[in-house]
């Protein structure tokens, strides 16, 4: 008996989903709504290599909800053998250290803390909303983005901010992706075959939005965002680290608003802030061969935050075993990871130039065989470790 658990990741404007089957990690559906609120919404929905489209307007997460459903009536898996539903959830804020089976409770605990993560928790919620009222009868669980990294030490996770005020608004250090950083920090000990609690290590997590983590023996002890997704490193639309200062310089200076300034640093920095529009790593590279001055200086400011992570990172572990490379950038750029190792290679970071230009979806080792560091890639797979975590809870 299969055992299908559908995972679901809403964003503000879109659904993503899977169904998994954690008895042997086969997906048996992927799928996806798009552009939900606006006139020309779709569904995508794909099984057994065969793509179903539905165009049709969506109004709100409960319709696109809706509309996942017939797609599975029609095209099958059916939803009557989902044992449960992991959602996503972008902030567990320091309520929630684990994933946790859901009830009204968590759903008002989940509201309190979307001040927090005002752009992803409120259609998180829409979603769990909706898919309890479609899916009544099985268990829901959330599963954190915050969650691995709540083991991080006070003096990592504290801003040197007046601490009244920051207990006052729960503010400190709380950090994404946590959900990417935990299975492929597992996967690499499995890799290396050595106990996850023995390996020191660093993952950069490199997609559309990135972060870096700094991993002693399995425990999680700094990571590059903050208290928002913003901080950290230089990412596709979003700035990463800046001076704390320019945000009341801008206000004084060019007389903008905090949500002007909220939609500068997230939606106009960044890859794209830096030339004018490209985001993609792809279209970087074609605009940098072509000789545009403002791409190469892009790529440049963004190896750079990258590498004086990682330096910094390395001290604080006092050395490390393996360094990974993860998401749509670190997985499938080999330039980005050669000009990190290029400028780490003093501090034993030795790359064997051939096995990093080879493409794959397999996990896989990149570094030189006598490299004090193992340099390593590894495909992230969000959606089958919050499957795996949904499992977990319900058999607990
Ligand atoms: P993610 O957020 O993990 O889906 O990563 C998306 C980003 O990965 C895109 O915006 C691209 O910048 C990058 N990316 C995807 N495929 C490639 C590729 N083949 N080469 C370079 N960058 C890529």
């Amino acid at each position: 008996m299969p055992t299908p658990i559908l995972v679901l990741n809403c964003g503000s404007s879109s659904i993503k989903y899977q169904v998994i089957d954690v008895d042997d990690e086969s997906r048996l559906a992927t799928g996806l709504v798009q552009k939900i609120g606006l006139v020309d919404s779709s569904l995508e929905h794909t099984v057994d290599g065969i793509s179903h489209r539905i165009d049709r307007m969506v109004a709100d997460h409960q319709q696109a909800l809706e509309l996942i459903v017939s797609a599975f009536g029609m095209y099958g898996p059916p939803l009557a053998d989902v044992v449960a539903v992991g959602h996503r959830a972008v902030h567990g804020g320091e309520a929630f250290r684990q994933p946790v089976q859901i009830d009204a409770g968590v759903i008002d605990k989940l509201r309190e803390l979307s001040p927090l993560a005002p752009l992803h928790n409120p259609p998180g919620i829409a979603g769990i909303e909706a898919a309890m009222a479609d899916l009544p009868d099985v268990p829901h669980v959330a599963v954190f983005d915050t969650a691995f990294f709540s083991t991080l030490p006070a003096e990592a996770y504290t801003y040197a901010i007046d601490a009244d005020i920051a207990k006052e608004y729960s503010i400190r250090k709380y950090g994404f992706h946590g959900t990417s950083h935990k299975y492929v920090s597992e996967r690499v000990a499995e890799l290396l075959e050595r106990p996850y609690d023995e390996v020191d290590q660093i993952v950069c997590h490199l997609g559309n939005g990135a972060s870096i983590s700094a991993i002693r023996g399995g425990v999680a002890v700094d990571t590059s965002m903050g208290l928002t997704p913003l901080q950290g490193l230089v990412m596709g639309t979003r700035s990463g680290d800046v001076d704390p200062g320019l945000h009341a310089y801008l206000a004084r200076e060019a007389g903008m608003s905090v949500a002007e300034i909220d939609r500068l640093l997230n939606n106009r920095s960044g890859i794209s802030g830096l030339t004018g529009g490209t985001s993609d790593f792809r279209d970087l590279a074609d605009r940098i061969a072509a000789g545009d001055v403002a791409a190469k200086l892009a790529y440049d400011v963004y190896i750079h935050r990258l590498v004086s992570y990682i330096g910094s990172y390395l001290a604080i572990l006092g050395g490390i075993d393996a360094i990974t490379f993860t998401a749509g950038v670190g997985e499938n750029d080999d330039a980005v990871r050669e000009s990190v190792c290029d400028r780490l290679a003093p501090l034993g970071f030795l790359l064997d130039d051939e096995a990093n230009k080879v493409r794959s979806k397999e996990p896989r080792r990149i570094s030189q065989p006598d490299s004090p560091i193992q340099i390593l890639v590894v495909p992230t797979n969000e959606e089958l470790a919050m499957a795996r975590e949904t499992q977990k809870v319900i058999s607990a």
